[in-house]
């Protein structure tokens, strides 16, 4: 008997230290943790312990014999990392986290500035809180009257359990070394320069908020959408709240094969009674109750096992209920490729799942996939009509391979079109940035400066406006903690530069919500849901919002 790891893995590794046998990997430090789906428990190691399911932030953990019918093929999962040879080796000696004991006689106290409150900035805040002898204080700014960033209005309604990992953030609240301060906006309300004068350090760990533009005709058209903004509109995000997607097509097409584009199929492909139990925007169940559309269609540039989403949340899909699955035109993976070049790995039981997908009845809500297929333009007059595909060849180059477009290309009827294909960071006034990858340029997460190199001292980076949006929520604890232990180093070494200016900000910051405000949002939001057994009801306008968070007993 073994325990398991499913679908929730939001890869923060809690489980790693706590596991007397050391059976889970990769973990932090080890090769491959970077870039890592999911992590692992080894069957063969495991000794059914049970230490891991209770710090799991997200309850992915369960023993195999109380695995639930969609979660099985978890236990192959995990089984199937151990066998590909790559990853047969990993050291059974438990690798302790190791933090430094500070012994600082003096009453000075490090003040750090966290720009962002989403999983890098909560993360990083963690971090310097759990140094042991070490005097800090910690501010954490940001711009919305809610915290938690991504955990709040990026993760999908139906993923609730992803959503548990900000519990463990509300602890932060608690603790008398860190201020919240909500509706506090970076460059309008505080400037780097105000941070600057009265902190030792800023991490700025603010995300990577804009969307890749595919940069063909008609992108401009009514119907043409990026597909973060309505992940950010289904969950109640203010700026997104007043935007509309005319859901009266039968089919949409989704540009890109990521797990964003795998969140947008499936919200806009299950049946909308799955949603009524979350936290989804109300305007947004309702437009999914009213919606046609029947197919959505998932252009993938390369093969499907070049595909960027992950195994466990195809798994999650192929399991909804009510959704079909077609592949128009194969997996654009050549026969034997797979038994040749992934065999026994998580590459091979993605393509097998998906053919196996493919094989059931269909349905009728169909999600297509089209492999080694990238759009050329967008066409319709007031509206879109349709997308023109081009088929594309892989080509190998520099140890990648490639989508090279071919020549034939076929147009395809739709309503809606969702560009899923990344994004990038926003410049930040006083900073440098890196326009070619829309980050914060860093060296080991201190900002440099473009040009010289040099470090902007006392200015880190953190999450994905550092590395780009890549990895899942936890793939941000270790992350964040590279960041702080850069910070703590340039602490211990004297470069950080004194704070010069001892007036305390909250003075100056009138409309800032602090914890108790955001407390009573919190709880307002909960009992809102408490009659429709929902987790809440979310408040979605920044003045409601600011109603809730209003002290009605002062
Ligand atoms: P992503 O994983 O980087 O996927 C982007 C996709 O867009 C790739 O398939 C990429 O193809 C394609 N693409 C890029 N440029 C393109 C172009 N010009 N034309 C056509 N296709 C193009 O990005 P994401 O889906 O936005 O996700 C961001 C991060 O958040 C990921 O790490 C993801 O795992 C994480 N996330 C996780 C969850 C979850 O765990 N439930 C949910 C959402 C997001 P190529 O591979 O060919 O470049």
């Amino acid at each position: 008997m073994t325990h398991v790891i499913t679908q929730n893995c939001v890869n923060d590794a809690s489980c790693v230290p706590v596991c007397p046998v050391n059976c889970i990997h990769p973990a932090p430090g080890e090769q491959g943790y970077g870039t890592t789906e999911m992590l692992y428990i080894d069957p063969k190691v495991c000794i059914d312990c049970g230490a891991c399911v209770s710090v799991c932030p997200v309850s992915a953990i369960a023993p195999d014999y109380e695995l639930r019918p969609e979660a099985s093929l978890f236990e192959r999962l995990n089984a199937l990392f151990y066998e590909d040879e790559k990853n047969a080796d990993y050291d059974p000696t438990p690798v302790p986290v190791t933090r430094r004991q500070w012994s600082r006689n003096s009453d000075d106290v490090l003040r750090v500035a966290i720009v962002g409150s989403g999983p890098a900035a909560s993360y990083a805040a963690e971090e310097l809180l759990a140094q042991r002898g070490l005097k800090v204080s910690v501010d954490m700014f940001e711009r919305l009257p809610t915290p938690w960033g991504l955990i709040r209005y990026g993760v999908a309604p139906d993923h609730q359990s992803t959503k548990a990992a900000s519990t463990g953030f509300e602890k932060l609240l608690r603790n008398p070394s860190f201020r919240i301060f909500l509706n506090t906006e970076l460059g309008t309300d505080i400037t780097t320069d105000d941070l600057a004068r009265r902190y030792h350090a800023v991490i700025f760990a603010v995300g990577a908020t804009e969307s890749r533009s595919l940069g063909i005709p008609g992108e401009e058209l009514k119907g043409a959408h990026s597909a973060s903004n309505f992940v950010a509109w289904y969950n109640g995000h203010p700026d997104h709240a007043g935007d509309s997607f005319d859901l009266s097509a039968e089919r949409a097409v989704i540009i890109g094969n990521g797990n964003v584009a795998l969140d947008v199929a499936r919200v806009l492909l299950s049946d909308p009674s799955r949603l009524e139990r979350t936290d989804i925007a109300d305007y947004a169940l309702e437009a999914l109750r009213e919606s046609n559309i029947r197919e959505v269609v998932l252009v993938g540039r390369r093969s499907a096992a070049n595909a960027s989403f992950t195994t466990p949340e195809l798994a999650g899909l192929l399991h909804v209920p009510g959704i079909g699955v077609r592949i128009d035109g194969g997996t654009g993976v050549p026969d034997g490729a797979v038994d040749s070049n992934w065999p026994q790995t998580n590459v091979a039981y993605k393509v097998q799942l998906l053919e196996e997908a493919a094989a059931r009845e269909s349905s009728p809500r169909m999600l297509t996939f089209r492999f080694l297929q990238s759009p050329l333009g967008i066409v319709g007059s007031s509206k879109i009509g349709g997308i023109v595909l081009v088929k594309n060849e892989l080509v190998e180059r520099d140890g990648v391979e490639r989508a090279v477009a071919t020549d034939a290309t076929e147009t395809i009827s739709c309503g809606l079109v969702f560009r899923a294909i990344g994004h990038r960071g926003r410049e930040i006034a006083g900073l440098p940035f890196d326009q070619e990858r829309g980050v914060l340029p860093t060296v080991e997460s201190r900002i440099v400066d473009a040009d010289s190199g040099e470090p902007v001292a006392g200015a880190y980076a953190a999450g994905w406006v550092e590395r780009g949006p890549s990895g899942v929520i936890g793939t941000n604890k270790q992350g964040s903690r590279d960041t702080v232990r850069r910070l703590l180093d340039d602490y211990e070494a004297g470069l950080l530069p004194a704070p010069q200016d001892a007036s305390d900000l909250a003075d100056e910051l009138p409309n800032h919500l602090d914890a108790a405000a955001w407390k009573r949002i919190d709880t307002a939001e909960r009992q809102a849901g408490r009659a429709g057994s929902r987790p809440r009801v979310k408040t979605v306008g920044i003045p409601d919002l600011l109603g809730l968070a209003a002290d009605t007993q002062q």
